[in-house]
């Protein structure tokens, strides 16, 4: 039952195909650092490729028809992609979807103030963090500030070699006996995750002179007022790019793999399906996975429903059944990482039922936690056609238990498309150190997640 390691099985082209596909990351994970940055970078692939956007053809009242290309934006935070297939709509569809948002460390609305020569900006984090991981390392801004007039600036401050980065510090060893004997869970607050901004006072300001140095920087710089941070969405995110790990460069260490590997395998599988399939292949890139798939860009939005009933009615074939049916039918890839074998934390997992790096993509018949709480649990029918897909399509593939039973438990987005009466089962990326600010994948995973996405979309 031990599932064989990929890189065994490559001869010289792989390794070409899988290094190019592992640059190709690189460079989506630098360029997209925030669920807006990823879904640009998606939105400029798939238009390249020729998806147009989905209320432009609604507008236009275009007709659509198998071969067609579209792709919904939901709020420039999520994004949903369809290449109609041959086959009637309500036969279902080949649904691959994971998520773009990654654990961060989000400004507040009312964020800067000083303490004694040094400008603040608070914070609330987002996702699951060990906040010890978040200090005394270099971060960058990323995000949108809105105005008034409904004008936005862009902002990404700390990625270019000449940024300056800013960063939450960290009391120093020698100060640290009360600290060091607290629980690590409790070592480091919410409260104390504020980033350090600014240390240099404007001159002849009298009142907090190095908070009126940082907005004048705001002002000069971005033309941002204080007040506009209200409405802004700044993320405060890991520094810097994504690099090769291990001195063989088999691995990938970089900010997001948690769920950019996934989503980068899911979008490059799309585009690399260039005739018109027998199934139509619908590929999303949903927000919020993190904190629970919440508001109108998370999974729990009816936005996927919603884009099946338009591309019906412009497909001249719209009914409520017809959009139920279409959902009922479909079949589905959650794609999102499992927890890699660590070795130095073996008693963490069951061994037999763990994702190993190196071991091809990871499916999970169910996620959750104490008794599969919370979980999607995938159909032994389902699998047993998947098991299929992947060996016929010669993918690398393994299976996986989120960690040893009872000892935590985790969820993705595949419980709501469930909801719907489709098939689904969890499939990612194995990762090491999730959630912290840089974490592990194995670059022969991600080619083999690239691999499974497309046989699925064309098979299932
Ligand atoms: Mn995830
Ligand atoms: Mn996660």
């Amino acid at each position: 039952m031990e599932r064989p390691n990929a890189w065994k099985q490559y001869k010289k082209t792989d390794n070409h195909k899988l290094e190019a596909l592992a640059d190709a990351y690189k460079d989506f994970l630098d360029h997209g650092k925030t669920e807006r940055e990823c879904a640009a970078y998606a939105i400029a692939a798939l238009e390249k490729a020729g998806y147009i956007p989905l209320d432009q053809a609604i507008s236009q009242n275009k007709k659509l028809k198998a071969g067609d290309k579209v792709y919904l934006n939901q709020m420039n935070k999520a994004i949903v992609a369809f290449f109609i297939g041959k086959k009637p709509l309500e036969d279902g569809m080949n649904i691959v979807g994971a998520h773009i948002d990654s654990p961060r460390i989000d400004l507040k609305q009312n964020p800067f103030y000083e303490d004694n020569g040094l400008a603040l900006a608070d914070t609330h984090y987002y996702g699951g963090i060990k906040k010890y991981q978040w200090t005394a390392r270099p971060l960058a801004l990323h995000g949108v500030v809105v105005k008034k007039d409904g004008s936005s600036v862009n902002i990404c401050i700390g990625e270019k070699e000449s940024d300056p980065v800013v960063g939450v510090s960290d009391l120093l060893i020698h100060l640290s006996q009360e600290q060091s004997a607290k629980k690590l869970s409790e070592a480091i607050t919410g409260e104390d995750l504020d980033i350090i901004v600014a240390g240099k006072p404007l001159a002849g300001e009298e009142k907090e002179p190095v908070k009126a140095f940082l907005l004048k920087i705001l002002k000069d710089e971005y033309q941002i007022e204080e007040e506009d941070m209200i409405s802004a969405e700044i993320e405060a995110v890991p520094a810097g790019k994504a690099r090769d790990f291990g001195l063989d460069r088999s691995m990938i260490m970089g900010y997001g793999h948690d769920d950019r590997s996934c989503a980068f395998a899911e979008l490059q599988a799309l585009l690399e399906i260039k005739t018109t399939p027998e199934s139509t292949c619908c590929g999303m890139l949903v927000d919020k996975e993190e904190i629970g798939s919440v508001g109108a860009t998370g999974m729990q939005a009816n936005y996927l429903e919603n884009a099946v009933a338009e591309i019906l009615n412009l497909m001249g074939d719209y009914s409520e059944l017809k959009v139920r049916r279409t959902l009922r039918n479909s079949r589905m890839l959650s794609c999102d990482v499992s927890a890699g074998f660590d070795p130095l934390y073996a008693s963490a997992f069951e061994k037999k039922n763990a994702a190993f790096l190196g071991r091809g993509v990871c499916y999970n018949k169910f996620t959750g936690s104490r008794g599969k709480g919370g979980s999607n649990d995938a159909n032994a029918e389902f699998i047993g056609k998947i098991r299929k897909i992947m060996d016929d399509n010669k993918v690398c593939w393994q299976t996986a238990e989120l960690g040893r039973v009872d000892l935590g438990g985790g969820g993705t987005i595949a419980y709501i498309c469930a909801l719907y009466g489709m098939e689904v089962i969890d499939s990612g990326v194995a990762v090491l150190n999730m959630h912290a600010p840089m974490e592990v994948i194995s670059k022969a995973d991600l080619y083999e997640a690239t691999k499974a996405y497309k046989a699925f979309m064309l098979n299932a």
